[in-house]
């Protein structure tokens, strides 16, 4: 059976591999399994002799590496809950954190670790919850997702079970951490993935490119996992250019949309991988469904099927039963949000979680991502996904990056708009509009174009921020 608790997941490897590698942070500190549990441990017991009983909320505020790895297993040791806090986000948005998380403890990311005489808190149940990770507040403001023992290790398992289908998993696994640990995606994919095979978790402080290039080959890394936003960057830096990818077995991307070019652009790279598209929440402790290598093609625009001991189901939105909003259920789905009742009674119904995107399933039980809920543009009764005319202008001439949002409209109700970044040319309005007739009904087409003088705002997991957008945005005449 599955371990019942993270302490139980990781003591199996501290027993069974001690001497084998834990976590690796790139240009620091390198630790065994024994020397991980060893130092938590100490860890835990420093937060017990300052106060910590079990449940208390631990803020962990250390910048990713070897200290951000003990301050997490310290609390989890210490029978305390993780309160993961996005370190780039603004003072009053920490504070807002540490405020609704009600943080007892706060290991601030300069302070010394605690330190104390080894303790290991024996009473845990895999019901209790373990840490508090927030949304990434894509669409309003972070919520608290009170995440159990169980959910995470159901959560390791079943990203095993979907990366099994490709390659051989086990303690060989070596994986380059370069997205942000107080996201679920980097540490439950990939920090406690690599803890529940015994497996090594490579940490790369700040993301840097070239470093990110050097690493691969440095340190053996089979399994890699980053955002779009990224993959595509670290294409085109001049040093990947020159790297060694041949350590890599498998290219995990998720968390946004891909563009298709991408993921051929990825195939390309990375000769001896398989890639595989992954697609969680953090209210699922990541994983629920994922695209392999063999669809990844054919079916980019897919998050492939659903991964074990998850069940996913459709609210629809119109006549087609095929097309709705995704809910989920499952041993890795939280039971609500912490301190939102509110959120928690619109978003779990009869056992089941609103996702808030609307899904289609196709024939052969793959779901395709159409759009969030909140950005399907409904322009006079004919709803127009905001991915999809995205993916569209993004293969467009001259086309850097593109987001679509609604233009309001007296008479439509809402309006199809685009925000596009230029590539290196001035962007030729015309030439782009002409792309979107070959592929798009007319009633997608933009008929408001804005081109951007800088980046689209996009947060630490490179998703786009369209409320942000949607503010700032000046829209001009309508093209026609
Ligand atoms: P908030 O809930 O605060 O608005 P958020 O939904 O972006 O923010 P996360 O839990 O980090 O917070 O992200 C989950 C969302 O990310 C999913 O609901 C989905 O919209 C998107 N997403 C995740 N993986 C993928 C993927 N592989 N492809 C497309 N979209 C994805
Ligand atoms: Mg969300």
């Amino acid at each position: 059976g599955l371990p019942a608790t993270l302490v139980d997941l990781l003591r199996v490897h501290v027993e069974a591999r001690p001497a084998a590698e834990a976590i690796v942070e790139v240009g620091g500190e390198r630790l065994t399994y024994l020397q991980l549990w060893q130092r938590a441990a100490r860890v835990a017991g420093g937060l017990r002799a300052a106060g910590l009983r079990g449940g208390d909320r631990v803020a962990v505020r250390h910048p990713a590496g070897v200290n951000w790895a003990l301050a997490f297993w310290g609390t989890v040791l210490a029978g305390g809950i993780v309160v993961a806090v996005n370190t780039r986000s603004t003072p009053p948005e920490i504070e807002y954190v540490l405020g609704d998380a009600g943080v007892t403890l706060d290991l601030a990311a300069d302070s010394p670790l605690p330190d104390g005489d080894p303790f290991v808190a024996d009473t845990l149940r895999g019901t209790d919850v373990v840490a508090l990770f927030y949304t990434s507040g894509t669409t309003g403001k972070p919520k608290g997702v009170p995440t159990t023992h169980e959910a995470f290790v159901t959560s390791a398992e079943n990203m095993v079970r979907a990366l099994e289908v490709n390659q051989d998993i086990g303690p060989q696994l070596r994986t380059l951490i370069s997205v942000p640990l107080f996201h679920v995606t980097a540490c439950n994919a990939q920090f406690l993935v690599a803890a529940y095979v015994g497996g090594t978790a490579v940490i790369l402080p700040v993301l840097d490119l070239a470093k990110l290039a050097e690493t691969l080959a440095a340190e053996q890394i089979s399994f890699l996992v980053s955002v779009p936003a990224v993959y595509a960057l670290l294409l085109r830096h001049p040093r990947f250019a020159a790297a060694d990818v041949s350590s890599v077995d498998i290219v995990a991307y998720g968390g946004a949309p891909i563009a298709p070019s991408l993921v051929q652009a990825l195939r390309t790279a990375f000769p001896a991988a398989t890639v595989l598209n992954g697609y969680g929440m953090t209210e699922t402790a990541a994983l629920m469904s994922a695209l392999p290598d063999h669809d990844a093609l054919d079916h980019a625009d897919s998050v492939g099927y659903a991964v074990p001991s998850v069940d996913l189901g459709i609210i629809p939105i119109g006549a087609d039963a095929t097309v709705g909003e995704l809910v989920v259920r499952g041993a890795n789905v939280t039971a609500g949000y912490w301190n939102r009742p509110d959120a928690t009674d619109t978003t779990i119904v009869d056992g089941w979680l609103r996702t808030g995107d609307v899904v289609r399933v196709d024939e052969a039980g793959r779901v395709h991502i159409v759009d969030r809920i909140k950005d399907i543009i409904n322009r006079g009764g004919e709803n127009v996904s905001s991915v999809e005319v995205e993916a569209v202008l993004l293969a467009a001439p001259g086309v850097a990056d593109a987001a679509v949002l609604a233009v309001p409209d007296d008479v439509m109700g809402e309006k199809v708009g685009a925000v596009l970044v230029a590539a290196d040319a001035p962007i030729d309005v015309d030439a782009v509009l002409d792309h979107c007739r070959t592929k798009l009904a007319d009633f997608k087409i933009p008929q408001f174009v804005t081109v951007a003088t800088e980046a689209l705002p996009r947060n630490a997991g490179g998703k786009l921020l369209k409320n942000d957008l949607r503010r700032r945005v000046q829209w001009g005449a309508p093209l026609r």
